[in-house]
C-alpha cells in the first residue's frame, strides 16, 4: 500500500487533516476535485471554541496572516442600534474572539500548508468509487486516467453533499426544513472591523463577518414557513441587500455595498451520519455533520472532526480502533451541538404568542451571558445540556449571572 490515507475533499477537513498527519510522517494523498479554488459561498466566520481548534492544529497563525480577520466583538443589532457588545476575548472560555476568513484563500493557503508538510495533492481529480472494506480502495479520475488504489483509511471530506459518504454506503439523517440562509460578499462595507455583528429583525436575523478594508461576508437568515424568498444569482442582489437592511443593523452601511461574488441561497437544515466510520472509510466535516449554517458552527465542529481523529489516529496502531473511537466521540460532540442549536432555534424561531413572550423574558439574560447557559459562540458542543441547563436556557429557572 502506498498511502496510509487517501482524503477526498480539499476543504477546510481535508487539508488540515492532510497537513496534521504528513508532519507525523503519515504518507497522504489529497484528491480535490477544483483547480482552482472559487467563491461557493460558505463559511467564513469562526467562533472561539473553533479557533482554539485551529491553533492546536498549527493552522491559526498562517490562516491569520494570509486571509483571517480576528474581531474581539460580537454585537447585537435591534433596529439600527446596538443592544449588547459581548467582549469575547473576555467571556468565551477559550480566550478567543471570532475569526473571520475568505473561504477561498483558507483553502489555498491549507492545501499548501499540506502539500509543504509531505502529502501529494491532485487537484482536479473526481473520486468515483469508494469500496469499504480491509482495505478499503478508491477509484478517481484526473487528467484524462482513471485510478485505482488502496490505503490503510479513506477519509470522506467531501462536504455537504458528500459523494463519498453514498458511495461508502452511509445512513444520512435530516432535520426538518425551518431556515434559509442566503449568503454574497461585498465590498464597500463599512461596518466596525473589530467586531462580528449580529442583526435581528422580525422573523430573520443577518451576519456581518467584515474580513478587512471594508469587504464583508454578509449573510440573510429567515424561516422557510415564511415562504422561500430565492435569494440567489446576480438579479437578485439589491433584494438580499434590501432584505438585510431592514434587519437590525445600521441601514446606510448597505448604500455603497458592491457584491464581489455569487449570490446564493441555501436550506438550513442539518443532515448528518450516525457512527461516520466504518471498514475503513470515515467521514470528516460537513460530509459527517453538515450543521445549519445559521448558527456559524460548520468550520469550528470540522476543526474538532480533524483533531479528534489526528489524536485517535496518531495515539493507536491498529486504525480500524481508531476510526470507530472517533465515529463514537463525533457522535457525542455533534449531538450535544445539535441540542444546543436545537434549543436555539425552538427560542429564537418559533412563532406565537407564547414564544414571543418567552424570548422577552428569556433573551435579555442570554445576551449578557449568565453561568450554566449553553452558549453556541463560547462553547459549542462543550455546552452543558443537562436538565438544569434546558430549564436555564427557556427562563425556567433564575440564572446566576457572572
Ligand atoms: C451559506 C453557508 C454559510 C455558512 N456559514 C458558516 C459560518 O459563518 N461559519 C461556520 O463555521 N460555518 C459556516 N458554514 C459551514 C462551512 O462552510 C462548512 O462547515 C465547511 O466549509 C466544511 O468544510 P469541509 O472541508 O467539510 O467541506 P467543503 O468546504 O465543502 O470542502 C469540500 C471539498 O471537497 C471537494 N470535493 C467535493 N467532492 C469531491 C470529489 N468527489 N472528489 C474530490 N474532491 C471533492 C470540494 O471541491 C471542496 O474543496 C456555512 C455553510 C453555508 C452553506
Amino acid at each position: 500500500m502506498t498511502y496510509d490515507a487517501i482524503i477526498i475533499g480539499g476543504g477546510l477537513a481535508g487539508s488540515a487533516l492532510a497537513k496534521n498527519l504528513a508532519e507525523r510522517g503519515y504518507r497522504v494523498l489529497v484528491l480535490e476535485r477544483e483547480s482552482r479554488f472559487r467563491d461557493r459561498v460558505r463559511g467564513e466566520q469562526m467562533h472561539p471554541w473553533g479557533v482554539s481548534a485551529a491553533r492546536r492544529l498549527g493552522i491559526y497563525d498562517p490562516l491569520a496572516a494570509g486571509c483571517g480577520n480576528q474581531t474581539r466583538w460580537w454585537t447585537t443589532w435591534l433596529g439600527g442600534n446596538p443592544v449588547f457588545n459581548r467582549d469575547l476575548q473576555a467571556t468565551a472560555p477559550h480566550g478567543a474572539g471570532s475569526f473571520n476568513l475568505y473561504h477561498p484563500a483558507m483553502q489555498e493557503i491549507l492545501l499548501e500548508l499540506a502539500e509543504k508538510a509531505g502529502a501529494e495533492v491532485q487537484r482536479g481529480t473526481t473520486a468515483d468509487s469508494v469500496i469499504p472494506g480491509s482495505p478499503p480502495k478508491v477509484q478517481y479520475r484526473g487528467q484524462g486516467k482513471t485510478v485505482s488504489l488502496e490505503a490503510r483509511i479513506i477519509v470522506g471530506a467531501d462536504g455537504r453533499n458528500s459523494h463519498v459518504r453514498s458511495l461508502a454506503g452511509f445512513q444520512v439523517s435530516r432535520d426538518p426544513d425551518r431556515l434559509m440562509i442566503a449568503g454574497l460578499l461585498c465590498e464597500e462595507v463599512p461596518a466596525p472591523e473589530d467586531a462580528t455583528h449580529h442583526g435581528v429583525g422580525p422573523g430573520a436575523a443577518t451576519l456581518i463577518a467584515p474580513l478587512g478594508q471594508k469587504r464583508a461576508r454578509l449573510y440573510f437568515m429567515y424561516r422557510k414557513e415564511d415562504g422561500v424568498r430565492e435569494l440567489s444569482g446576480e438579479r437578485r442582489v439589491s433584494d438580499f441587500l434590501g432584505c438585510c437592511r431592514s434587519t437590525g443593523a445600521p441601514a446606510e452601511w448597505y448604500d455603497e455595498a458592491r457584491a464581489a461574488g455569487p449570490l446564493a441561497e441555501f436550506n438550513g437544515a442539518d443532515h448528518w451520519v450516525d457512527k461516520p466510520a466504518r471498514d475503513g472509510v470515515v467521514l470528516i466535516g460537513d460530509a459527517a455533520a453538515a450543521t445549519d449554517p445559521d448558527w456559524g458552527t460548520g468550520l469550528s465542529l470540522t476543526l474538532l472532526d480533524v483533531l479528534t481523529l489526528r489524536d485517535s489516529l496518531c495515539s493507536a496502531s491498529d486504525w480500524d480502533a481508531a476510526i470507530r473511537l472517533y465515529s463514537l466521540q463525533h457522535d457525542r460532540y455533534y449531538g450535544a451541538l445539535h441540542t444546543v442549536t436545537r434549543w436555539y432555534a425552538d427560542l429564537l424561531w418559533s412563532t406565537g404568542q407564547e414564544a414571543e413572550e418567552r424570548r422577552k423574558r428569556v433573551l435579555p439574560s442570554l445576551l449578557t451571558q449568565p453561568r450554566g447557559i449553553p452558549d453556541v459562540i463560547g462553547l459549542g458542543p462543550e455546552s452543558p445540556i443537562d436538565a438544569r441547563a434546558r430549564r436555564l436556557f427557556f427562563g425556567e429557572e433564575e440564572p446566576v449571572h457572572a
